[in-house]
């Protein structure tokens, strides 16, 4: 949405309700003109010239990921809204008339936090999961709108001006002393669950005004206006009193002198006055995040709809601490830099190491798969063990298995099953990063009240998973829902290597040499006449696990044998929507199915593509 919006030519960005006014004032009544929101997180504010004078009307992003003048009609975007009102007055005071656009060469203005954002996401990864490298990238790229939540709702505790949990007795000395300037102030937590209090000098004397947290976890100085952030309630109050005896001018440092662990270059440039309030943020505050038990993260959401719902995964603890359900970062299989030295450089897993449990996660072509605990000198860790079956110890069974291990071994990406080793003992066993909520299909079709938004970022991350395996040059050849695992409800890793094949840099497709126990369903049309597999083939099965997704784990072609898909797929027919997919995801879908592979797009386009749409509706 955000990218949308900024495309708009007469949407300003983040200026101050004066900045809107003087641009207005230069115009005719109805003329209009859009800006961010400053107090609320996604929300943006409508200026309107009308006989003279400007109104201002705050647009509110809704739970629902609708937008809404309070008290006024939905709209699924702030364009929507604005369409409307230029035909309907609708509680406004005139119609929209004549949009106000931005002078020639003006950017829309970035806040000061779009500024420190990058950064602070940055060093939050880093910091909280100890991740560098591709793995701090991939965390950010599956993450960020979740990340973006954390930073925006903990980036006070970094800010010079939080002095965290201090009594007012305190919190007076700090503030007298050293220069004793009007409005510079504090904020200190009270003892009082989730609420605040911003202490200012005004002439010499130390003013206290409470700042209370609604259930939503909204802030607000009794009678004053709500703000998402205790930074947005800062930023306000330094541009304008709005109550209060006086603006905020200058932060009180903390008395433990803590430094910018960030570097002084997250100073907003263009922001000299907000800088000053953000320069020193010091940093290791973030841990104070609890990590919620459960592995669900969207408990309120309702039925399956249409418009993706948005997802709060973020609560106010008892005490007043923001509690969060796990991310895939948070689990033991998200990166394997920290696993034990060992066990990275021997794929060999000795059978005193492993401990096979009774539960039994699967079976497949090969036998069963086995909960296990595998143990190193380092480390104990729950993995999925792959047993072949005894009586099925032939030679190509076992060869098919090594061959498995073998691709495997080769991988090493946040979303694939990654192999920890191979165990020679009463059976050859294959053994594996656990993935205990098991096939994604299955899943669904248990969890039919999970969000669009909560089953895009999974396929967005098997679209990461599958972009890696096209730039290693694998196909999959077996991409599907049921090749879906999942470690948490919002963590998916693709799985079942066992018709991968490596593929040749300059032959980019590999050809089987006679047809197999293939996934017909599966598999696009080149596959099946001419026998060959590319990414190209894999992005097809992609379009075919999309479907999967969205349809909730349905069968896909049901009640058709494999002649009469292929049939119905060269006539030129594909699989209708289903009932609950986004356009956007279905459009994905059939770009997928396109019959020619060379207009076919790649992973490498798909996955921008399905990140965007996710960013759009998780925010
Ligand atoms: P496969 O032979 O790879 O198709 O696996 C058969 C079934 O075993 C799958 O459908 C899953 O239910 C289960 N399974 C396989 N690998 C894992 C894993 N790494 N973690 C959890 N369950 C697994």
């Amino acid at each position: 949405m955000a990218d949308r919006v900024n495309r708009l030519p007469f949407f300003y960005g983040n200026i101050a309700r004066e900045e809107a006014e003087g641009y207005l004032q230069q115009m005719g009544s109805g003329a209009y003109l859009l800006r961010q929101s400053r107090n609320h997180l996604g929300g943006f504010a409508l200026s309107v010239l009308h006989s003279g004078r400007c109104y201002h009307y705050t647009i509110e992003r809704e739970s629902d990921e609708t937008y809404a003048i309070d008290g006024g009609k939905s709209h699924s975007s702030p364009m929507e809204l604005i369409d409307y009102h230029s035909q309907e007055m609708d509680g406004l005071v005139c119609r929209l008339l004549k949009p106000c656009n931005r002078p020639k060469n003006m950017q829309p203005k970035v806040g000061p936090f779009e500024d420190l954002k990058e950064k602070l996401i940055q060093e939050y990864v880093k910091q909280t999961w100890n991740l560098q490298g591709t793995a701090l990238e991939q965390a950010i790229i599956s993450q960020r709108p979740h990340l973006e939540h954390l930073i925006a709702t903990t980036a006070h505790e970094r800010m010079p001006w939080f002095h965290g949990k201090i009594t007012r007795e305190d919190s007076e000395p700090r503030l007298q002393n050293g220069p004793r300037t009007n409005g510079k102030f504090l904020i200190r937590q009270r003892d009082v669950n989730g609420s605040y209090a911003l202490c200012l000098i005004h002439e010499g004397q130390v003013m206290h005004y409470r700042i209370d947290q609604d259930r939503a976890g909204k802030f607000c100085i009794p009678d004053g206006k709500m703000f998402d952030t205790l930074w947005q309630l800062v930023e306000h109050y330094s541009y304008k009193p709005d109550g209060l005896l006086q603006v905020l001018t200058e932060p009180c440092p903390r008395p433990d002198g803590d430094t910018d662990v960030l570097g002084q270059s997250l100073l907003p440039r263009d922001t000299p006055r907000f800088g000053s309030l953000f320069q020193n943020a010091a940093g290791g505050f973030f841990a104070r995040i609890k990590i919620g038990p459960t592995l669900g993260r969207q408990k309120s959401c309702g039925s399956r709809h249409n418009t993706p719902d948005k997802f709060n995964p973020y609560e106010m603890g008892s005490n007043g601490e923001v509690t969060r359900e796990s991310l895939p970062m948070d689990t033991p299989v998200y990166d394997r830099t920290y696993a034990d030295p060992d066990e990275l450089r021997n794929s060999t897993v000795y059978r005193e190491q492993l401990i096979l449990e009774d539960e039994e996660l699967g079976s497949g072509n090969f036998g069963t798969v086995s909960k296990g605990i595998y143990k190193t000198k380092l480390t104990v860790q729950q993995v999925a063990v792959k047993i072949l079956k005894n009586d099925d110890d032939s030679p190509s069974m076992r060869e098919e298995m090594l061959r498995e291990a073998n691709v495997m071994q080769q991988l090493d990406n946040p979303y694939i099953v990654r192999m920890i080793g191979i165990c020679e003992a009463e059976s050859l066993m294959l053994v594996m990063e656990l993935a205990e909520l098991g096939p994604l299909h299955k899943f669904l079709q248990k969890n039919k009240q999970t969000s669009i938004a909560n089953i895009t970022e999974l396929v967005h991350q098997v679209s990461m998973g599958m972009k890696y395996l096209e730039e290693h040059n694998f196909v999959h050849r077996d991409l599907a829902a049921r090749n879906v695992l999942l470690v948490t409800q919002h963590y998916a890793k693709i799985s079942d290597f066992g018709l991968s094949k490596a593929v040749a840099d300059d032959q980019n497709y590999y050809k089987a040499k006679r047809h197999g126990k293939w996934p017909v369903k599966w598999y696009a049309p080149e596959c099946i006449n001419y026998f060959k597999f590319s990414t190209k083939s894999d992005v097809w099965s992609f379009g075919v696990f999309m479907w999967e997704a969205y349809s909730y784990g349905e069968k896909p072609y049901k009640g058709m044998k494999g002649n009469m898909v292929l049939q119905m797929i060269e006539s030129g027919m594909r699989m209708d929507a289903p009932p609950d997919c986004p356009e956007e995801m279905y459009g994905l879908m059939k770009t997928c199915w396109i019959y020619e592979v060379e207009k076919r797009p790649a992973f490498a386009v798909i996955e921008p593509r399905l990140r965007q749409y996710y960013y759009d509706i998780a925010q």
